[in-house]
């Protein structure tokens, strides 16, 4: 059943651009300060965040412009991405037997999660570096940006540090009935999941994947009924699916022992993500309906398989839901209306098909995940010289960071084959701009390319390839005239490290 024509687009889009890309739907929230040249018609391949939530007292509301919009109410503001693929599925069984201990690990945990945002710990700032010489490197934006690069990240988003308890429901519907087994559905992200993160955080998130419920929840209505589209708004679809599977879960799960949700629906329910993406969060999103009291603030949604035809989807498919988690503790979709072409694969937020891939050394900052020996903040005018250790590895100088007011500045950190990232096939310096004003699929981080027009540097699939050769290499600079910074990389050291030269006015 190899869908002829959806291969022919993506071959079409591939072929034009090198490199999947994904579309800003025409709905998507984005302040007026910000550009707005982002409506675009293809439908293919999305996945989105909604996120509303409250500060000051004050909800900050984006007006979607979906034509879909039934409620004129301040909603919760949504982002989304994409991704593409053709390609097959192969039935994955893996990993059963650890899924199997992650479940049995839920009946004896003693739970102390929060499936509302903690207003005492947003997300990643519990052990977020604080020492007086980072402060002026901890850009923010204004309140009307939704979902913002800002250090430190907002409130009404999950932690991001220590042990989070993520409860995984797996649904299904009478006209899409489990397909396989719910433990099998599980086993498709759950672990590795957790270990992307265990990775990725340096051991500083664990990452609890758990499900009291080992069986399909069947939701009362059927899929149809509850019309759910790409760039469906919470309301009211999203919130009849998610009261339903309250209604059904609650007798079985005390809701207020999790952090975050995960609804892990039955592969066959709705369109393959080779046509569209309908893999969702809602973050910090109050008005969520209520379980045990506490209101499903944050929740992600995972849809089909991203199978990309490559043959690695045994092995990467997952990808999916670090991603979507990314914006449960608050990181902002990367990817643009142009696809990838912003941060490449650089980033999981940028683009979550295919081949492993890591966060920017930002986000880990953002997220709790560096301490303040691992970022050095250049704020002051002259030359310094900085040896970054490569990103993937723990311990060590990770991110030098370059303000150039209170809401941007240039990132700086070494990249290099390991961890979660398992393409970098030109090892160097990253150099990127990080704007805090910039809302979620606005391009609010935008990375240098060393090497122009050159290709890049991978035959990867699902890789942005102009952007794989990205990094700077020992005797390249980067330069920007017009804010007189320059990074120069000096040398490397037989572990791999850099040396780089940053000079600022
Ligand atoms: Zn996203």
């Amino acid at each position: 059943m190899q869908p002829t024509s959806r291969r022919t687009r993506s071959a079409l889009r591939r072929r034009g651009r090198r490199t999947p890309a994904g579309h800003i739907q025409p709905d998507h929230i984005q302040p007026d300060h910000i550009h707005t040249e982002h409506v675009h018609t293809d439908q293919e391949h999305t996945d989105q965040v909604l996120a509303g939530r409250k500060q000051d007292g004050r909800r900050h509301a984006g007006r979607p412009r979906s034509r879909r919009t039934r409620s004129e109410r301040a909603r919760p503001e949504r982002i989304r991405s994409e991704r593409i693929r053709p390609g097959r599925r192969p039935r994955r069984l893996a990993a059963l037997a650890s899924v199997t201990a992650l479940t049995l690990a839920v009946s004896t945990s003693a739970g102390a999660g929060h499936l509302r945002p903690d207003p005492a710990t947003a997300a990643g700032s519990t052990s977020l570096a604080r020492r007086a010489s980072l402060t002026p490197c901890m850009i923010s934006g204004p309140s009307s940006v939704q979902m913002s690069e800002g250090i430190p990240t907002g409130p009404g988003y999950s932690r991001s540090t220590g042990t989070v308890r993520a409860l995984n429901l797996m649904i299904d519907f009478s006209d899409a009935p489990g397909e396989g087994s719910a433990m099998e559905r599980l086993a498709e992200f759950a672990p590795q999941t957790r270990a992307w993160f265990a990775t990725s955080s340096y051991g500083r998130l664990d990452y609890r994947p758990e499900a009291p419920i080992s069986d399909w929840l069947r939701m009362p209505k059927s899929f149809k009924e509850y019309g759910i589209e790409r760039g469906a708004p919470f309301d009211p679809g999203y919130r009849k699916l998610v009261e339903d599977l309250v209604r059904k879960a609650d007798p079985r799960v005390d809701f207020r022992k999790y952090d975050f949700l995960n609804v892990l629906v039955t592969p066959n329910a709705g369109p393959s993500a080779l046509d569209t993406v309908l893999s969702v969060t809602f973050a910090g999103n109050q008005e969520a309906p209520v379980a045990d009291g506490v209101p499903v603030a944050n929740a992600s949604f995972v849809y089909s398989r991203q199978d990309d035809g490559s043959g690695s989807y045994a092995e990467t498919g997952y990808r999916v839901l670090p991603h979507e988690n990314g914006h449960v503790f608050g990181l902002p979709d990367l990817y643009t209306h142009e696809g990838g072409g912003a941060v490449g694969h650089w980033d999981i937020m940028s683009e979550d098909w295919g081949a492993g891939n890591d966060l920017l050394g930002w986000h880990k900052w953002k997220l709790g995940w560096l301490d303040d020996t691992q970022v050095r903040c250049a704020a002051t005018p002259g030359s310094t010289e900085y040896t970054l250790t490569p990103l993937p590895r723990p311990g060590g100088l990770k991110l030098v960071f370059v303000p150039l007011d209170s809401r941007t500045g240039y990132a700086i950190e070494l990249r290099a084959r390991g961890g979660n990232d398992a393409v970098v096939c030109r090892p160097g310096i990253l150099v990127y701009k990080v704007d805090a004003t910039v809302d979620t699929g606005g391009g609010p981080v935008r990375v240098y390319d060393s090497r122009r027009d050159s290709g890049g540097c991978t035959n990867s699939p699902n890789v942005h390839a102009e952007l794989s050769d990205a990094t700077f290499v020992p005797g390249e600079s980067f330069r920007d005239p017009g804010s007189g910074v320059e990074v120069k990389v000096l040398a490397t050291d037989p572990e791999g490290n850099h040396r780089v030269r940053v000079t600022r006015r």
